[in-house]
């Protein structure tokens, strides 16, 4: 028998993980992952920009790079925090990431002690809470509505409790419930959060996916006190294989996080950052971007009337403006785990929002996924889910 960490000994095989292998299976339409949509993968052109990187910069290319990463990328970034989240910044305030899920690993190590407190919004993205559990924090969830985080429960939280060291929010179309802060909210968080000594991450991997919202000013584009943590993705705009995201942070954060980032992985791959730094500037990405968004709002439009259509009476669920998810709220007192065996039996799936709750509770929820099913699948998929749901609220 291999003696593993006390760490390790906590990673036990989850009913949830049993359950959503099940959704792998072919004949299984899946709204269970948040994945893109492969038939939008720029397969001819990153042909063409493999060649070009190679033919410029031939074997440094595929040599060790700085852990702070390629500053041609780092330079595109800052152009894009601009453009898309009026962040003005300059390379070094930006380090590549092997995805922001790699992100969210450094940032809790470096800022937070076992048993002190991370707040999260309830409910939050779930491979955050299996990112910062090795850790070993306290989680307080903070209560939403459909504007998001409520500034009145955030400010009791944050007074009564001392040992709050960060804070994670997705103000932009949020997984899993696809809900947008409105800019007033987002301005009510940061006065709140700028009287206490705790560090924001602002987790943003689907602000470039809207569709019928006009862009907004990031929580770091408001940040007067370099406390808020921006962390970006290239996973959904342009292809999650190659795990690229990025954070901009202040200049104490980026030494400490570089630091850590070393120990690592000594950098993100750096082939893999020209390719993404030779696409923005052989090919338009912003094309790239609009027929995501066109396909991807299009299924979300399809997926909503379907519900509308299939679902029974007393479900209710969102309406998301961008991002690729929405979310669905069944009567009190349903369990959505319990349903899933029904719903695989008609090879439909979804993910049960309970994993979403870092504390527990919250059964009657799950979460749907629009971007990565045909739209002859999407409207037959809601339409088992919803007989699943009538056989079960006739009971
Ligand atoms: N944050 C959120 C909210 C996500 O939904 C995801 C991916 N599903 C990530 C971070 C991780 O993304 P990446 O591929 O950049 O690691």
């Amino acid at each position: 028998m291999t003696r593993f960490s006390s760490f390790a000994q906590t990673l036990q095989a989850s009913d949830i993980a049993e359950l959503l292998a099940l959704t792998e299976k072919p004949e299984v339409i899946s709204f269970a992952g948040g994945l893109p949509a492969p038939e939008l993968f720029p397969i001819e052109e990153m042909k063409k920009v493999d060649e070009a990187i190679y033919n410029e910069e031939g074997r440094k290319a595929v040599q060790y790079g700085t852990t702070e990463g390629y500053v041609p990328l780092r330079e595109e970034i800052c152009k894009r925090m601009k453009d898309k989240f009026f962040v003005d910044c300059k390379p070094e305030d930006v380090v590549v990431t092997t995805g922001s899920q790699q992100a969210l690993f450094i940032l809790a190590q470096i800022l937070v002690d076992k048993d002190q407190t991370i707040l999260m919004e309830s409910p939050s993205y779930m491979g955050a809470i299996m990112a910062f559990d090795p850790v070993g924090p306290k989680y307080t969830e903070v209560p939403t509505d459909d504007q998001g985080i409520v500034p009145e429960e955030l400010e009791k939280i944050l007074a009564a409790d001392d040992s709050i060291r960060m804070i994670y929010v997705i103000p932009e179309f949020q997984n899993p419930t696809g809900i947008t802060w409105p800019v007033e909210r987002r301005k009510a968080f940061m006065d709140i959060v700028n009287k206490y000594d705790v560090v924001v991450l602002e987790d943003d991997p689907y602000g470039e996916i809207r569709y019928d919202i006009e862009k907004l000013p990031s929580l770091k584009s408001m940040d007067t006190q370099g406390k808020v943590v921006f962390l970006g993705s290239f996973s959904k705009i342009f292809m999650p294989g190659l795990r690229l995201g990025w954070i901009v942070a202040n200049p104490e954060i980026i030494d400490k996080f570089v630091k850590f980032k070393q120990a690592v992985d000594l950098g993100t791959s750096t082939f893999g950052q020209r390719q993404a730094a030779y696409f923005l500037k052989m090919f338009d990405m912003e094309a790239h971007i609009a027929k995501i968004t066109a396909l991807y709002a299009k299924r979300r439009d399809l997926m909503y009337q379907s519900m509308e259509k299939y679902f029974p009476e007393g479900v209710t669920f969102t309406y998301p403006k961008g991002g690729l998810f929405t979310w669905v709220t069944l009567p009190e007192g349903m369990d959505a785990k319990e349903l899933m065996p029904k719903c695989l039996a008609k090879d439909v799936a979804y993910v049960p929002g309970g994993i979403f709750y870092p504390n527990g509770g919250n059964a009657n929820h799950f979460r749907l996924n629009y971007s990565n099913m045909p739209e002859d699948r999407i409207v037959e998929g809601i339409k088992r889910l919803g007989d699943v749901l009538k056989e079960e609220l006739a009971k």
